[in-house]
């Protein structure tokens, strides 16, 4: 079983969505299942109807998952654990502070030194946690060996016990910590393979140890993805709008364009332009470059464009608003000035618009208009060119600009007759 564990608390940034991307292909080409988990143990930081978004999002590009289960309906079994561990000596209470922890935080900054728990409530005796009054965490026991692991992006790993720490796993209040929770929910649910992204390759080791502590002796494989950066070589965040699915999808940017950039960046593949399912034949974590990938808008543009060139017409229409194979290969006509469907719905709608025609050209266009109102149907461009002609006498370039202008809304585009090929049909409409 393999799983793509998102967190409801904001929008589905495409880092996540390449994480769900590989887990969806390395589900199938390992032929094992693939389930959804919502992270939402920090109830403070869920919002409300994110998780619907994401699983919105995970159709619309055509990922496939068994299941979907929350990580607060694991509660139980978090806390069962938990004392679990206590029994056995394997986790602790502690009692300290949290000023006390503060401020031993605070000296080791000045110190220039990682942080780590000094071990204070290891030791204390049964009947010293019951009889203190104040309120405690659970912390699990140091690992007395280094935890290693194999990453199969990274290579192998190794930890030392005193790095791991004896970090918290039950709050105050009673709730598990994310690598706790992350930890025990992989267990349960016997996943074999975790692909996510780099910022948890420390967490890793810790979770290994927790499940190491519960005597849980299957192996989990990681691979950890190298992070995605911005045109400034920082990590693409929020204030980057393209680090965001859903402003992609808004600015006319295509599932299968996006998933087809997101498996190329950072990568070596076969080819340039592939579907998903292509990609699920060759896909190899191998080839993933260890070092971050960088996200440029211009090549998934051009990825864009090549997927928008390969659409069938009728679905191509449906994105500016037809439902009309002509009306998609009109679009398909302006794919070499526009690479989004935002951009091929503008000049859509600019052909059914009033058209807007220069001085130089404003007599002609109306002349033409008032004749194209009552003229018949013609099949062919060039019959329809010699009714114009006969009907206003008007010629050359005046004539060539001017029906453009009618016909597209502008004075400079796709070949006239192509334009005319896929607008006849409707002529009456676009020049009323
Ligand atoms: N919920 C975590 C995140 O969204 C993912 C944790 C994981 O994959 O283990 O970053």
């Amino acid at each position: 079983m393999l799983r793509f564990a998102p967190s409801p608390t904001g929008d589905m940034h495409i880092g996540n969505l390449r994480v769900a991307i590989f887990n969806y292909i390395l589900s199938k080409q390992r032929n094992e299942e693939l389930l959804i988990r919502i992270e939402d143990s920090d109830s403070a930081r869920n919002i409300e109807g994110k998780d619907q978004e994401i699983l919105q999002i995970l159709d619309l590009f055509n990922i496939e998952y068994k299941d979907v289960i929350y990580q607060s309906a694991n509660l139980r079994f978090h806390r069962a654990l938990a004392i679990d561990l206590l029994q056995r000596k394997m986790a602790f209470n502690c009692f300290c502070s949290s000023d006390k922890l503060d401020n031993a935080r605070e000296l080791a900054k000045k110190e220039r030194r990682a942080f780590r728990y000094d071990d204070s409530c290891t030791h204390l005796s049964a009947s010293q946690s019951i009889d203190n009054p104040n309120p405690f965490t659970i912390r699990i026991q140091r690992a007395k060996n280094r935890v290693t692991f194999k990453d199969l992006i990274k290579g192998d790993m190794s930890f030392e016990p005193e790095d791991i720490d004896s970090f918290i796993i039950m709050r105050a209040q009673k709730l598990p910590t994310y690598n706790f929770a992350c930890a025990v929910d992989d267990m349960l649910s016997d996943i074999s393979l975790v692909i996510r992204g780099e910022d948890h390759l420390s967490n890793t080791p810790k979770q290994i140890h927790i499940r190491d502590s519960l005597g849980y002796e299957k192996r989990v494989e990681y691979a950890h993805l190298p992070i995605i950066l911005n045109d400034d070589g920082k990590k693409m965040s929020k204030r980057d709008d393209a680090s965001s699915v859903k402003w992609l999808l808004s600015e006319g940017f295509l599932p299968s364009a996006i998933t087809n950039y997101l498996i190329l960046i950072g990568n070596r593949c076969k080819e340039e332009i592939f579907e998903l399912d292509d990609a699920i034949e060759w896909f190899d974590l191998n080839n993933i470059s260890k070092s971050p990938a960088k996200f440029d808008i211009d090549m998934l543009r051009h990825i864009n464009n090549q997927h928008l060139r390969a659409m069938q017409s009728i679905e191509l229409s449906r994105y500016v608003g037809f439902a009309d194979a002509d009306i998609g290969e009109l679009a398909k006509l302006f794919l070499d000035e526009c690479s989004t469907t935002k951009e091929l719905k503008l000049k859509i709608e600019a052909v059914f618009a009033p058209k807007v025609a220069s001085e130089e050209f404003a007599l002609s266009v109306e002349k033409i208009r008032q004749v194209l109102l009552d003229a018949p149907y013609f099949e062919e461009f060039d019959e329809f060119k010699k009714f114009v002609i006969d009907s206003t006498s008007i010629k050359g370039k005046q004539l060539f600009k001017s029906l453009r202008i009618l016909l597209s809304n502008s004075e400079h585009g796709p070949e006239l007759s192509d334009i005319y090929t896929h607008t006849k049909n409707y002529l009456k409409e676009i020049v009323k």
